[in-house]
């Protein structure tokens, strides 16, 4: 016996006559006092059944009974609507199927809310995804994902990479964020950390001749849950060897290229273009802008340097953008609240209006010259930001992002993809202490491995970031392959050489034994998908994601555990206030 011989969404025009049987779930059912109409629903969509008590008294009978979200199974015959009938908005809508039987496959109770109702909870809809997933939307990410993902693989095996796996378990690897720990029944007081990624291992994977690795990489990183991070998530992970940076950026644009491809939609031209850390910073206060609009920041301040404005000529720096809008004073004050949240004392602003009048109350400040050198159309405001020059651009990167969203500068279906190259190597911590800026495996640009390990500004990384309209997607970079070189790097971080010896001991080893030039990439697959999707976060994308407070709704986890669980791992609990677990 076969459960079904079209899904529900199949049934068209070509099939009446035909008897057919058809499985799925209840989406609604309508009693017309006799007639019963049921929508049934599977991934393919939603197909009309009719059940006539004087054609099928018994069928009528099982359908009396019949509740949202039933698993039926009904035979019959495929008919034509009537003309009033015919629903255009649905693929199956000029035909129904005349149901001779039905059966009941499978029950269900009173449901927690009904699949199309809006606004739901979210924490609820997570505790019942089975529910949930049934959705048209849901429906349409994961099978988007799968789509996206076989076309990954796919570009993937063209370009010769083979898919590597590599431990979960593993020890602490340094990618900028805590480790979850797994403790060791057979070492009690012992711990794993789960991998943050399998950098050290790709590139292990480069010494030892694998030439090409890549692997859809699940990681898992212990940081606050927000939009776009999850405790749990995909990388699509790769690594070359004998590799260039233009190597690795054009397998990534490959596989970019294809995902669009085997979607339908029209794909990012190639190459995408490079931009360098130090120009994006200057013209829009960030290292991953969104190009989807213009409001470059603007160099001011030569121009200002002598000006009667004290908050200007006292600056070591003075920039600005024009936002396309004659701003209200309540709007300017409210963009003041921004600004200062992103460190600014103030906002320094000209309000251009419709007929090209300068409003600003440092207009006064301000010589005919100075203002004049600050082009604006009517109908627009400048605005300004004065101070250091990371404080500028942070202040007006923020702001320049705000108006962009708010504005709707960007339009919708636009899809501009592009590099940021040329990061600096190292930059300082919150102590003031030199770090890296993106793994210590990032080599020097070719020409500057020389550097002061006390002082290492000015040096910068063969580092890459891929960026889709403002979202960064992922980084990579060339990675060291000499080991007094990635030595070097340690001891600039700070790394006595005992130290990265009892850390990273086994990496300088393997660089010491014929390590070839290498390079790779990771891209968050779940933020691309969900990119790709037009969602606003990566939960809509992840089967079985969880909440902000770190827990999964489903099952309940995480959970507390037995003590006698515990001390085999040679761990004891400390008591906690607060017993929340939802
Ligand atoms: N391991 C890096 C990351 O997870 C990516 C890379 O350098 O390949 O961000």
């Amino acid at each position: 016996m076969s459960w079904r011989d079209l899904h529900c969404g199949e049934l068209r025009s070509e099939h009446i006559g035909k008897r057919l049987t058809v499985a799925g779930w209840t989406d609604t059912r309508r009693d017309h006092g006799g007639l019963v109409f049921i929508d049934l629903r599977d991934h393919t969509g939603k197909v009309q059944l009719v059940i006539n008590p004087e054609r099928a008294a018994d069928a009528a009978g099982v359908a009396h009974d019949v509740r949202n979200e039933f698993v039926l199974q009904a035979e019959g015959e495929v008919v034509a609507r009537a003309p009033d009938a015919v629903n255009p908005n649905l693929p199956t809508g000029e035909v129904e199927l005349q149901v001779d039987t039905v059966r009941i496959l499978s029950r269900s109770t009173p449901l927690p809310f009904q699949l199309d109702e809006e606004h739901v909870d979210e924490t609820l809809r997570l505790r019942y995804r089975w529910l949930d997933l049934r959705r048209e939307r849901m429906q349409h990410n994961f099978r988007l994902q799968h789509t996206v993902i076989a076309a990954i693989r796919r570009t993937m095996d063209e370009l010769d990479f083979i898919d590597v796996w590599t431990p979960s378990m593993t020890r602490g690897t340094p990618e900028g964020a805590r480790d979850f720990l797994v403790p060791v029944r057979l070492q009690p007081g012992k711990f794993f950390a789960l991998a943050q990624s399998p950098q050290i291992f790709k590139q292990l994977c480069m010494v030892g001749g694998i030439d090409r690795y890549y692997q859809i990489a699940t990681c898992w990183r212990d940081e606050d849950l927000r939009a776009d991070r999850q405790f749990e998530f995909r990388q699509l992970d790769l690594e070359l060897a004998f590799a260039e940076r233009e190597d690795v950026l054009d397998v990534m644009e490959a596989a970019v290229v294809a995902s669009f491809e085997a979607l339908g939609r029209e794909a990012p031209s190639r190459p995408f273009p490079r931009l360098a850390y130090d120009d994006v910073m200057l013209r829009f206060g960030t290292d991953k802008p969104d190009l989807r609009y213009g409001m470059e920041i603007q160099e001011a301040t030569e121009v200002t340097r002598g000006s009667e404005f004290g908050v200007f000529s006292g600056a070591p720096c003075v920039r600005y953008f024009v936002a396309p809008k004659a701003f209200s004073r309540a709007e300017l004050a409210r963009l003041e609240e921004i600004a200062k949240e992103w460190g600014a004392k103030g906002l320094a602003y000209i309000v251009v209006d419709e007929s090209g009048e300068r409003r600003s109350p440092i207009a006064k400040f301000l010589s005919e010259d100075e203002l004049a050198s600050f082009p604006a159309e009517p109908g627009s405001t400048i605005l300004f930001g004065a101070g250091e020059p990371e404080l500028v651009a942070r202040v007006l990167g923020g702001l320049r992002v705000h108006l962009g969203r708010e504005l709707g500068l960007a339009a919708t279906g636009q899809d501009v993809f592009h590099w940021v190259l040329d990061f600096p190597l190292f930059e300082r911590d919150d102590q003031g202490n030199w770090t890296f800026l993106h793994h210590p495996f990032t080599a020097p640009m070719p020409g500057q491995e020389e550097w002061d390990e006390q002082d290492p500004s000015g040096i910068q990384g063969q580092h890459y970031d891929l960026i889709w309209n403002g979202w960064e997607l992922g980084s990579g970079s060339i990675r060291v392959h000499d080991v007094e070189l990635q030595r070097k790097v340690f001891r600039t971080m700070g790394l006595s050489d005992e130290e990265a010896d009892s850390k990273f001991g086994f990496l300088l080893e393997a660089l010491g034994m014929g390590a070839p030039p290498h390079g790779g990439f990771a891209m968050g697959i779940e933020r691309f998908i969900a990119l790709m999707a037009g969602e606003p976060d990566i939960r809509q994308v992840i089967a079985f994601p969880k909440v902000s407070s770190g827990s999964d709704p489903l099952t309940g986890a995480p959970t507390p555990m037995p003590e006698a669980t515990l001390g085999d791992l040679g761990i004891r609990a400390l008591p906690q206030d607060n017993s929340s677990s939802a």
